[in-house]
């Protein structure tokens, strides 16, 4: 054989797109040329390669050697395309062969691994990603990695992963000789740190609803108070009230953590990010010249909590709008736009105003109107639109005397049986569920029409606003078992509306 071709894995944002490993050997002055717009690693791949392949004992093809990395428009950032590369140079030169002499069947393998120059294998970063990706694509495929990420590849369900340490074990399995072991998925500590419990608030009675309704249907929240009202406190129990990840929803987490730092647990809990409001706009949704993703990819399948929504970089807020309605988040580069899951519920806060005392009983607040009116005026009304539930918090006069609230395990037992009638039902959360399944399923009894008809009309609301209304009150009706909408469920989602509190209707 002249020509091998081998799969390996490009990854871009989350996304680990297959890339093919051609490798010619030709006669010819001896030259090792390597095609497909290759990085800088790449290129320092061909020395990499011609040493391992001569550590291990093999010779390296005194002819004309060409590597070509295809598709050649997918940027390829890494050391990963060794391993491919040197067997690739080994296979077609003729040097791995089975005992009747024949080449070795080397489709549905897929490699990744940088090589030493003595020939050993540096672990893959990013295992994970690549192993979601391709379990996804190719359910007969093999993937062979070098430890310790081999055994955080093998985590994935149902995926094939073999563990190699060097290039002279690849050989010996492709020769037959000796077949490598599948990987020992890893054991990481699924420990997530204790969650505060919703136990410790007291007294918010409004507030502890609306976060249940959140949790139960997926909705996003904003809650509007003064400092010191309990704001972050009650954001920070949004992870406690929702069931557990799956396993898939874990990987996924996980994948994503990954591509920033050592995956050193798979997380059990939603994750909870709550990014200063002095954040980048990259650091928020994701982005820079090698595409890492941000704090909303990084509460992917959890809660991204946002204080002082106001103080946030107006573009990254509008930037939110995307993931909010689709759950990925579109980071756009020069070598084209990549995409990371984005998947979070939104707990939003916020002041009154800048000082945060207006509407205080015995504070004053001395900000001017045009101040009030700017500070609000930078969260953009599109944005607030697409949140579900607008909730105050004034401070309460005793709440010290108030009984402790009810625990989250007690919420999160409701919230998990919302959960699975609407999964159920509708195979979604009810804050996605689409226009053609709100008819499907939020029909309205008798006097629920007649409520709404009047509210949207006095109001004047959009059919955008009208959606969210009535995902919140499906969302009150699965709280509450019931099969329809009644009109006291439709009247206690439209108390949610941020407008449902403002002094005179109609705009
Ligand atoms: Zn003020």
């Amino acid at each position: 054989m002249s020509l091998a071709v081998l799969a390996s894995r490009a990854l871009f944002g989350l996304q680990a797109r297959p890339v093919q490993v051609e490798v010619h050997v030709g006669a010819g002055l001896p030259t090792f040329s390597l095609v497909g717009l290759p990085g800088a690693g790449v290129r320092e791949s061909r020395e990499r390669v011609r040493s391992a392949i001569l550590s291990c004992g093999f010779e390296f093809p005194a002819g004309r050697i060409t590597a070509n990395l295809a598709p050649a428009d997918l940027p390829k950032e890494s050391g990963r395309f060794d391993l491919p590369i040197a067997l690739g140079v080994l296979l077609a030169s003729g040097q791995v062969a089975d005992a009747q002499g024949r080449s070795p069947d080397v489709r549905h393998y897929v490699l990744a691994g940088e090589l030493s120059l003595t020939g050993a294998l540096v672990p893959a970063d990013s295992a994970l990603a690549i192993a979601l990706a391709v379990a996804r694509d190719d359910p007969d495929a093999t993937l062979i990695m070098a430890p310790p990420a081999a055994g955080i590849a093998a985590l994935v369900p149902g995926l094939r992963v073999l563990a190699a340490s060097g290039l002279d074990q690849v050989v010996a399995h492709f020769a037959g000789l000796e077949p490598l072991p599948p990987a020992e998925p890893a054991t990481l500590s699924g420990a997530s740190g204790p969650v505060p419990c919703m136990a410790d608030v007291r007294g918010q009675a409004a507030a502890r609803r609306a976060l249940e309704i959140a949790a139960a249907g997926g909705h996003s929240l904003i809650m509007t108070g003064p400092p010191g009202v309990g704001k972050s406190m009650l954001a920070q129990r949004m992870p406690g009230l929702l069931p557990p990840l799956s396993r898939w929803q874990a990987l996924e987490v996980a994948a994503v953590q990954g591509l920033v730092s050592p995956l050193r647990a798979l997380p059990v809990q939603p994750p909870f990010r709550a990014p200063h409001h002095g954040a980048s706009m990259p650091a928020l949704v994701g982005g820079g010249a090698h595409p890492r993703p941000g704090e909303i990819s990084l509460a992917h399948h959890g809660v991204l909590f946002l204080d002082e929504l106001p103080e946030f970089d107006r573009r990254a807020l509008e930037a939110l709008r995307e993931p909010l309605e689709t759950g990925t988040v579109t980071v756009a580069r020069a070598a084209g736009s990549c995409h990371f899951p984005a998947r979070f519920q939104l707990v939003a806060a916020m002041n009154p105003c800048p000082c945060g005392w207006l509407g205080h009983p015995r504070q004053s607040c001395r900000c001017p109107q045009e101040r009030i009116a700017r500070y609000r005026a930078q969260v953009s009304g599109p944005l607030l639109d697409r949140i579900d539930l607008h909730v105050n918090l004034a401070i309460e006069g005793a709440w010290h005397e108030a009984p402790a609230g009810e625990s989250s395990v007690a919420i999160r037992t409701r919230v998990q049986a919302a959960h699975r009638v609407q999964l159920d039902r509708q195979g979604s959360l009810n804050a996605r569920l689409d226009a053609p399944g709100l008819v499907a399923h939020g029909a309205l009894d008798a006097p629920g029409r007649v409520l709404l008809a009047r509210t949207v009309e006095a109001w004047g609301w959009s059919a955008r606003a009208t959606q969210r209304i009535l995902r919140v009150a499906r969302t009150l009706a699965d709280l509450q078992g019931m099969p329809g909408i009644g009109v006291a469920q439709l009247a206690e989602a439209i108390q949610f509306r941020p407008d449902a509190g403002a002094p005179r209707p109609g705009r």
